[in-house]
């Protein structure tokens, strides 16, 4: 059974900002102006903001002291030297190239090594990841073992890659035409569920097997540590850089948003060990990011990642932060709230389509409930599912919509307390039990790319 019992902050607070309420009718407004598109809503106008835990994370007293030991030289920075110590010391690898943020990691590793034609395997790829492949005109490849779809299977490490999968893709493909493999841990797009080390190595050694480079997304190595130590037998006496090191030992290199588990506002980088490769990312890095040693940063914000890398890794504070996914995660279940299951590192996810079923996919109940969610309690969650995903395979053609329509409710790092978590849970037993009130959308306007963040819609 889920405890849930409030867990307790390991921190204290020291500075406040204050909530914002709004009136059901400015809420409406709001959301017509913004083509019922919450990405749309100026955040002054959210009282709780699940919309993500990137970028998002409140830094500790330690990284605003670092803030202000800046150094802005344009080449040769200390702090660039700060956060090379610190990936080094836990990935592990030579290169450490930063960048402004993750997808920018991507486009210039991408970049660099896919070619159109090509394809890269994950377990399953994050949003931006797949664009900047497809952007090159290669094809992102979801492999994750058939249980990630499955919102059930109350399983350890649902965000394994399926190896027979991987193989067979390989040898159907070629292996020329797989520049890259790539495993995201823990794994967004499908729950925020974790990679076991026994998968990560055995990803690595078929990646070997075909002299194909691993790539690890690591946005959320730290999370991925945790739930290894919780749950891989072999490794609950290991501390959680231990187990993140072996984690980058099995991989040729990582691509990195700072913005999840560097506890940063902004931040990135790429690391890698081959020299050829890296030389090319530098190349590239240089036409958009800047120099290789600030990759679009400032100084301050190296230094607040070098820092936020050593602190991410305590585990009080793992151990605090997927207790609170747990704990609302728990509440709503609880009340009959279909959630996937187990709960990830993160985010609780909800299951839009069992949650609203009256809504056909067709007509997004994952962006009807999050929709929903800021009209009646001005909360913002994001849809995971038909408007993010969903595919036109020609024109004229139906849409294909992704297995799972999820919408998830992200949890900032360090951010809000149990009770705030304990408002949100409140809020959405409330809306489940008023479900029938909900009502579909459709899309009036999209972009070709990521149309989930600018898609204007209409309700039905
Ligand atoms: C956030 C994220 C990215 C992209 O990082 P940004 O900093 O948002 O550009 C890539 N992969 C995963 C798994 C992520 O969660």
């Amino acid at each position: 059974m889920t405890d849930i019992k409030p867990p307790m902050e390991p921190f204290r607070i020291k500075m406040v900002e204050p909530l914002h309420a709004t009136s059901r009718r400015e809420r409406e407004t709001l959301l017509k102006q913004s083509g019922f598109n919450v990405f749309g809503i100026p955040a002054e106008k959210v009282t709780i903001d699940l919309l993500t835990d990137s970028g998002t994370s409140a830094m500790s007293d330690d990284q605003w002291a670092g803030l202000m030991t800046g150094d802005e030289s344009y080449a040769g920075a200390r702090n660039f030297f700060h956060l090379e110590e610190a990936v080094r010391s836990i990935f592990g690898f030579s290169h450490v190239i930063p960048t402004h943020q993750g997808r920018a990691a991507e486009r210039v590793l991408f970049g660099s090594i896919v070619k159109k034609g090509d394809s890269v395997p994950s377990n399953i790829h994050f949003d931006t990841t797949r664009a900047n492949i497809e952007v090159l005109e290669a094809r992102a490849e979801d492999l994750a073992a058939a249980a990630a779809y499955d919102p059930d299977a109350e399983l350890p490490f649902k965000g394994d890659m399926d190896l027979a999968k991987l193989k067979k893709f390989i040898d159907r493909k070629g292996a020329g035409k797989v520049p890259l493999v790539m495993l995201t841990v823990t794994n967004n797009s499908g729950g925020g569920q974790p990679v076991s080390l026994k998968n990560i190595k055995e990803t690595s050694e078929v990646c070997a097997h075909y002299g194909i480079p691993f790539f690890l997304d690591a946005c959320r190595f730290a999370e991925n540590a945790w739930f290894i130590k919780k749950r891989e037998k072999a490794y609950a006496k290991k501390s959680v850089l231990e187990i993140a090191q072996e984690m980058f030992s099995y991989a040729d290199g990582a691509t990195m948003s700072g913005k999840k588990d560097a506890l940063v506002n902004i931040g990135g980088f790429v690391t890698l060990d081959d020299d050829a490769l890296a030389e090319r990312i530098k190349n590239n890095l240089i036409i958009s990011e800047g120099f290789p040693t600030y990759g679009g940063l400032a100084g301050r914000d190296l230094e607040a990642m070098a820092r936020g890398l050593k602190e991410v890794l305590d585990e009080d504070y793992l151990e605090h932060r997927t207790a609170q996914v747990a704990y609302l995660g728990g509440l709503v279940a609880k009340a009959g709230v279909p959630v996937f299951k187990p709960f990830g590192g993160h985010a609780v996810y909800l299951l839009a389509d069992r949650f609203l079923p009256h809504i056909r996919r067709a007509q997004y109940p994952g962006w009807a409930l999050t929709v929903a969610l800021y009209r009646e309690y001005g909360i913002r969650a994001v849809e995971i599912g038909g408007v993010m995903f969903g595919q036109k395979t020609g024109k004229g053609k139906a849409e294909v919509f992704p297995e799972l329509e999820l919408v998830r409710l992200a949890i900032p790092r360090r951010v809000y307390t149990a009770s705030h978590l304990r408002y949100v849970a409140d809020a959405i037993i409330d809306l489940h039990m008023n479900r029938d009130k909900v009502r579909g959308l459709r899309i009036v306007r999209e972009s070709p790319f990521l149309r989930h963040f600018t898609a204007r819609l209409e309700e039905l």
